[in-house]
């Protein structure tokens, strides 16, 4: 089954492809070499309604559900734009969900509501220098004290963590290691919480990563998200969400792939005569569309699952494999059949193959789907 296209969805495309084609592609390049994208590109696309896709109108959202915003993420990278502008002007995606889920007034007023109006920036740290798979291992602690918590500890690999005015961090609420976590909102500017440097990567060069670092920071009780200690369950909930915007993000670039190398081998002739006549690209093509289009079609019955309620948590660590084998695949074939040119910064293909290579680390990666799916399988 693929996600039922309604007028609504229709319209949904339509405003963000005008929003990459206006607000996003004469600048991306100029972003990918900044390292980041402006806070300006929030605001514009919360006016218009995107940033706030797949949240409720009550916490300051547009509506929508999960495929709408697997739409939204379908249509940005189609139209050009790239997975890590998704990283980039999406982390909401990430760092909003566990608070949206408390219903707590407080935390949605003074967080989820500015961040979905694009004029704050929120981030989600889980990841430590110790390792980010062993999510029940963390090691940054919360030492409680009267209505505080005292955190000590480090963070890296953070999405937004340059820009952002507040951080979704996974604590220790008990010994280091003991898996006993919870969630606190811990704001840039608190004493004992720094940023270091911007951390250069392969690729989403417009997406800024960061090191955080807290010593002694007094966190208020008030900024925990929901009870102590149930922070493990809350980001296991949530990473279906991130796993599969990932997915979706994996296909996305490859159908956008082969978009660009049909039209590319459509135009270049060699020996006479257009790349596309030869039978092996014409072969090498109809394979690349075939795995994307197949991709699509499975990540989005499965999102269909999740949005419908059904647990579905080894179905989404296969939809994450399915898509990033098909994107790997894909990119590789794309960059290959262009070329030199492939191989060029003026290329978008150069683009997409540097960024689709964190789609198989990040939100899990693809060693740990395959255990989520072994132990699915009973094994
Ligand atoms: C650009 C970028 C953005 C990111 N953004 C964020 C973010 O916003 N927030 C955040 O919290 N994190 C973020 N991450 C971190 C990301 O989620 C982690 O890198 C990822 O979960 C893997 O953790 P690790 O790097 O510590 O690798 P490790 O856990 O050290 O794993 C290393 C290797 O060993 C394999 N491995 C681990 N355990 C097993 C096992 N049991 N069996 C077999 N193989 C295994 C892994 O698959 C991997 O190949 C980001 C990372 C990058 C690069």
């Amino acid at each position: 089954m693929t996600i039922v296209d309604t007028p609504e969805r229709r319209q949904l495309r339509e405003l963000t492809r005008a929003f990459v084609t206006k607000e996003v592609l004469p600048y991306l390049n100029d972003w990918e070499r900044a390292g980041e994208v402006p806070r300006s590109l929030h605001e514009t696309a919360a006016k218009i309604g995107l940033l706030g896709v797949g949240f409720p109108e009550s916490v300051g959202g547009s509506g929508g559900d999960l495929l709408d915003s697997i739409l939204v993420t379908e249509e940005v990278i189609r139209s050009g734009g790239s997975s890590g502008l998704i990283a980039a002007l999406f982390t909401h995606g990430i760092a909003l969900p566990h608070m949206v889920a408390t219903h707590d007034d407080s935390l949605i007023d003074r967080y989820v509501r500015p961040t979905l109006a694009g004029t704050m920036i929120g981030a989600l740290a889980i990841t430590e220098p110790d390792g980010g798979s062993d999510v029940a291992g963390i090691r940054t602690c919360a030492r409680r004290d009267g209505d505080h918590y005292v955190v000590n500890g480090s963070k890296t690999y953070i999405t937004s963590g340059v820009r952002s005015d507040f951080v979704t961090t996974a604590v220790c609420t008990d010994f280091p290691g003991s898996g006993a976590l919870s969630l606190l909102v811990i704001e840039k500017g608190t004493p004992g919480f720094t940023v270091g440097r911007r951390l250069e990567k392969l690729g989403w060069h417009c997406s800024d990563t960061a090191e955080l670092s807290f010593v002694d920071v007094r966190v208020p009780v008030t900024n925990r998200i929901g009870p102590e200690d149930t922070g493990f369950l809350a980001i296991m909930q949530q990473f279906a969400t991130e796993r599969l915007s990932l997915a979706t993000q994996a296909y996305a670039t490859a159908q956008r792939c082969v978009e660009l190398a049909t039209r590319w081998c459509r135009d270049r002739s060699t020996f006479g005569r257009p790349l596309a006549s030869r039978q092996l690209v014409r072969h090498r093509l109809a394979e690349m569309h075939t795995r994307a289009e197949a991709a699509r079609a499975y990540v989005h019955d499965v999102a269909e699952r999740v949005a419908a309620g059904e647990p579905v948590v080894t179905e989404v660590a296969m939809a994450k494999n399915v898509a990033v084998a098909a994107c790997d695949f894909v990119v590789d074939a794309a960059l290959q059949l262009h070329g030199g040119f492939g191989y060029l910064r003026d290329a978008e293909v150069e683009r997409h193959y540097r960024d689709a290579r964190i789609l198989g680390i990040g939100g899990g990666t693809t060693e740990i789907m395959n255990e989520i799916i072994a132990k699915g399988m009973g094994l």
